[in-house]
């Protein structure tokens, strides 16, 4: 049977087999929920966020499932670094490197899907506060 996954430089990793089930970037990784693609390694993917708060807004997430930067920063600091990078490579070639990074952590800091993601965001001059 043909492999209906979606295609990512680097090919697949085994994080497959850390996937949990209800997740739905775990689902969104697995090409099994579609999404808009931008870029990825064996490590990272990055797609476009489905409601768009700017020109430029991406998700980055791990292909293995952490439920927050914390944790992941706490089990796996290297793949946090791989996350920013592509961020970052994201952010150089949309946004021309000039973008922000934000991780919402826990439900009262607005966290939605608790599988770790990084929302790239830029394409037009940004505000500060965020709240
Ligand atoms: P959070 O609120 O920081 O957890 O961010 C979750 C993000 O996921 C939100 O910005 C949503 O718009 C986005 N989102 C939810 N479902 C999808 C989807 O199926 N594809 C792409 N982005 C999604």
């Amino acid at each position: 049977m043909a492999d209906a996954r979606p295609h990512y430089p680097g090919g697949m990793s085994s994080a497959e087999n850390l996937a949990v089930p209800d997740c739905l970037f775990c689902r969104i990784v697995a090409g099994q929920v579609p999404a808009d693609l931008v870029a990825g390694t064996d490590r990272v993917v990055a797609f476009r966020d489905i409601n768009p708060q700017a020109p430029l807004h991406v998700l980055v997430v791990p292909r293995d499932h952490h439920a927050d930067v914390a944790q992941l920063a706490a089990v796996d600091p290297g793949l946090l670094a791989d996350v920013v990078a592509l961020a970052h490579e994201v952010a150089q070639t949309e946004a021309d490197g000039a973008y922000r990074l934000v991780f919402n952590t826990g439900a009262e800091a607005g966290q939605s899907v608790f599988h770790v993601h990084g929302h790239v965001i830029g394409g037009r001059r940004l505000g500060w506060s965020p709240a």
